[in-house]
């Protein structure tokens, strides 16, 4: 069992279970979600394999997309250890392929592929460095990465590349602000960039923030759709995305007050908010 199979599989099952744990706090009291700041025209979308945004955060992006906002993807690795039938070499080109469709359903043009190993990141030098490097060349106001928590909530763990890709992220964001820091970025012609106000992790178990994303969820599904070698890989025969991804919508979307939404953790970066 691969990498990205163990966390697809993992984050499936204990959404389910964070879903749960949430729909119990919903019914105990009002929703408990603030809006996200939507006024932003530049985001850039940082994780560790293609399919992490489709799994309940693309519909979001179609949202903001639509609203004429500039969104950037830049993907840690290709996904190339998440197929168990298929060599890496061949499941990089199919991954990549099948982010591009993905991406391009919710309005994304533009998809950078970092190239670090899947299955294998590690927080460090080089991981924050390939982050910073997306992060000044896109120079966003909003960065978007993926719970980096240690579990979805409750038991459910986890999975190393996603854990270590939110973190560097964070770091990444501070460390593209600094020309001292991978100066040798600076002096090939990026130029430091301090613009990023906010860092959003979607489906943190500590979010404490959300959007709607009704008008746009259908969207959301077919950006998972298009990733058709890679589910179809897992060998889940009854998955069904629009299934899935209603389940957390509209579990999200009562917290909110709203029929469908996605949530988030907000991190400022600005030091006076
Ligand atoms: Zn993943």
């Amino acid at each position: 069992m691969r990498e990205c199979f163990n966390c697809s599989l993992r984050s499936l099952l204990s959404r389910r279970r964070a879903k749960l744990h949430d729909r119990s706090r919903t019914l105990k009291g009002m929703p408990d979600l603030e809006p996200v700041d939507e006024s932003w025209t530049t985001a850039l979308c940082v994780v560790a394999h293609p399919d992490d945004l489709e799994f309940g955060t693309a519909a979001a992006i179609a949202r903001w997309t639509d609203q004429g906002k500039t969104i950037v993807y830049a993907m840690v690795t290709s996904g190339e250890a998440g197929i168990d039938g298929m060599d890496p070499a061949e499941a990089r080109r199919v991954r990549e392929a099948e982010e591009l469709e993905s991406a391009k359903i919710v309005g994304v043009d533009t998809v950078d592929f970092l190239g670090l190993s899947d299955g294998v990141l590690e927080y460090g030098l080089p991981l924050r460095q390939a982050i910073c490097a997306s992060v000044r060349r896109h120079r966003p106001e909003i960065v978007i990465t993926n719970n980096f928590r240690d579990t979805w909530g409750g038991q459910a763990l986890n999975q190393a590349d996603h854990i270590a890709t939110g973190r560097a992220t964070l770091d990444a964001v501070r460390d593209a602000g600094n020309r001292w820091v991978f100066h040798d970025q600076i002096e090939d012609g990026l130029e430091r960039w301090g613009g990023v106000r906010q860092v959003w992790a979607a489906f943190s178990p500590n979010g404490n923030h959300a959007v709607e994303t009704t008008q746009t969820f259908e969207r959301g599904v077919a950006s998972l759709a298009a990733h058709k070698a890679y589910i179809d890989g897992l060998g889940w025969e009854s998955f069904d995305p629009a299934e899935f991804l209603e389940s957390g919508a509209r579990q999200a979307g009562t917290r909110f007050g709203v029929p469908m939404a996605a949530t988030f953790e907000v991190f400022s970066m600005v030091w006076s908010t």
